[in-house]
Parts: C-alpha cells; sequence; structure tokens
C-alpha cells in the first residue's frame, strides 16, 4: 500500500513542503535526493495523498475521501509512475528509464486530472533516465501545467543531468540522527539489540537495516561466530566447520569474520564500546578467552588477506580450509 505518512526523521522537510503547499509555492519539480534505504518514496508517497485528499485536516490526509480511498489502493488515476521496467519474460529489470517511457508521461499530463485535482508523476530513481528520456522531459519540467507535481527521486542527484536538477527544486535528504534510527529500527527487530549494528552497515539507512535484518546471510552470521568459537575451543574440528560454511557466500564469510576478530581484539583490550557486534557480547567475551587478543590480530589479517586472494580468483574452500585450520591452532 502507497504511504500516507512520512518517516518520522523527515518531519523537517515534511513541514518544509506542507508549509509551501499551504501558502500555494509549491514547486512544479522537486527532486528529492537521499541515501537509498532512508525512506525517500514514503516522503514522495505522503505529499502525493495529501494533495490528493479532498478534506486534510492538519496536513494530513483524511483516509476517507475518494482521493484517498483510490491511493490506498494504489489505483489514483492521477498518479503516473515512472521507473526501470521488467521484462515479463526474462524477470529482468533494465537499468534505464526509457524515452517511450517518458512520452507516455507526457501523454499523461496532457490530459486534464480525472478526479479534477492534482496530476502527479514520480520518476524513480530518477538517475536511471537515460539522456533521450531525459532531454525529451526537459520543456515539462519547466511548464508542467496547473496543479501538476513532477517529483524525481534519487540517491545519485549528481548522476542527474545538471538541465534537469537546474529545473528542479532541490530537497537533500541525509540520513537520520543515530539516536533516532535505533530506537526506531531496534522497535522492529527480533534482536533489537542488532539496531546498531545493522545501521552501521547501512551506512545509517534504517530502512536498508531492516532489509539486511531479514537477509539469510545475515541471519547465518550467529551461526558462523558459533562455529568459530566451536573450533577455537577446540569442540569442532577445522574440517566440520569448513564443511559446515560453504553455503555463505565468500565475500560474506570473510567480511564477518573480519568484523568478530576485529570484536574480539577490543573485548581483549577492554575496549568493549567500541564493539560492532553488540548483540553477540557472550559469544565474543569467550571468543576472546580462548583465543586472546594477539591471536584475533592474525586471524583478522589472515581474513583481509584472503579476502585479497579471493579477488585474485584462489579457491574460495582452500582459503576458508586454511582459516578453519589456523583457528584450531
Ligand atoms: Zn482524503
Amino acid at each position: 500500500m502507497a504511504h500516507f505518512q512520512p518517516y518520522p526523521w523527515h518531519d523537517a522537510a515534511w513541514q518544509r513542503l506542507t508549509d509551501l503547499q499551504s501558502r500555494q509555492r509549491l514547486p512544479h519539480a522537486l527532486v528529492l535526493s537521499g541515501p537509498a534505504g532512508t525512506g525517500k518514496t514514503a516522503l514522495a508517497e505522503s505529499l502525493a495523498a495529501l494533495l490528493f485528499c479532498a478534506a486534510p485536516k492538519d496536513n494530513k490526509p483524511c483516509g476517507g475521501c475518494k482521493g484517498c480511498l483510490l491511493w490506498k489502493a494504489d489505483t489514483h488515476p492521477d498518479c503516473h509512475r515512472l521507473t526501470p521496467l521488467t521484462d515479463e519474460k526474462t524477470g529482468k529489470t533494465s537499468k534505464v528509464i526509457k524515452v517511450d517511457q517518458v512520452r507516455s508521461l507526457l501523454g499523461f499530463l496532457s490530459k486534464s486530472a480525472q478526479l479534477g485535482g492534482w496530476r502527479i508523476a514520480m520518476i524513480e530513481p530518477a538517475d536511471t533516465l537515460n539522456v533521450n528520456a531525459a532531454n525529451s522531459l526537459l520543456k515539462t519540467l519547466e511548464e508542467p501545467g496547473e496543479r501538476t507535481l513532477i517529483l524525481l527521486l534519487t540517491d545519485q542527484p549528481l548522476a542527474l543531468l545538471p538541465t534537469i536538477r537546474s529545473r528542479c527544486q532541490t530537497v537533500p535528504l541525509g540520513v537520520p540522527e543515530r539516536a533516532q534510527a535505533v530506537s526506531w529500527l531496534a522497535s522492529r527487530l527480533e534482536t533489537p539489540e542488532q539496531a546498531g549494528l545493522l545501521l552501521s552497515l547501512s551506512q545509517g539507512a534504517p530502512l536498508a537495516g531492516l532489509a539486511l535484518a531479514k537477509q539469510e546471510v545475515f541471519r547465518q552470521r550467529e551461526d558462523l561466530a558459533k562455529r568459530l568459537l566451536a573450533v577455537a575451543t577446540g569442540r569442532s574440528g577445522a574440517l566440520s566447520a569448513s564443511t559446515a560454511s560453504q553455503k555463505l557466500p565468500a565475500q560474506d564469510f570473510w567480511f564477518w569474520l573480519y568484523g568478530f576478530c576485529a570484536d574480539i581484539h577490543l573485548m581483549s583490550s577492554q575496549v568493549q564500546g567500541a564493539i560492532k557486534n553488540t548483540d553477540l557480547l557472550p559469544i565474543i567475551r569467550q571468543l576472546a578467552d580462548a583465543l586472546g587478543g594477539r591471536r584475533a590480530l592474525e586471524l583478522q589479517a589472515l581474513c583481509v588477506e584472503n579476502q585479497r586472494l579471493l579477488t585474485a580468483n584462489i579457491q574460495a574452500g582452500l582459503l576458508q580450509d586454511r582459516f578453519w585450520e589456523q583457528t584450531r591452532g
């Protein structure tokens, strides 16, 4: 379902946009630019919902009018979305928005609004407009017509043609403040202690952090830490650890292990505050006891070396075997 409300960290931008709207000063073309996974779409959709609502109250859509109901059902006829197309046969999504798609948008904008209100175009990601597509949009960006809003969403504003950027007003959206993002994310996780780590891994983007938490590789991280402990304490052999780890993508395997070794070293040096894998503290502590700081550093260096060898096409399995053997000591 399309959004009705922006995320809380977009409060200031929302205020600014709704202010402009209430003074009837909303520009007709806006670039919403901000990192991926921070909720730009929600902000754009909330603005559209507000404009489509026949009876908004305190800058909130009423939720019950015809415009709101159509918006809720994702079937509002006066909203036109432009995104790279997915081929039905191959399932592959194009890397670009093509000129034909812009032409159909221009067709949409040449007709009056079916509900008699706003017409809204959303282009996302706007940086995928190819040169022809972007050029055919220029004139319309200048004069899209009455009660028309064109929203361009991008996490790479510099990839937009300067001619596009100069015709739009840009709303820069950064990542939320860390404390706010951590508490938002923590309230949505099965393991709230992972919020800080997920946020760091996602460069501060809360929605990206939430998506990462759902990924299988992230869930396998804890198993990997336990395996490391089993080998380090002699409860498991190098060979069985190696076999059990084969399923993890090699890049993730070395990335997670590198992080564990860094944390083990911090734990041994009594610098707990800087530890990243805070949800795994008991395991990290036992690992620090079993390995000690110096061996953790040696293993960390081995992770770096192996990541390098991996890109040089050395067989991933061999590198893993060697790592487990060294952990076993
Ligand atoms: Zn409404």
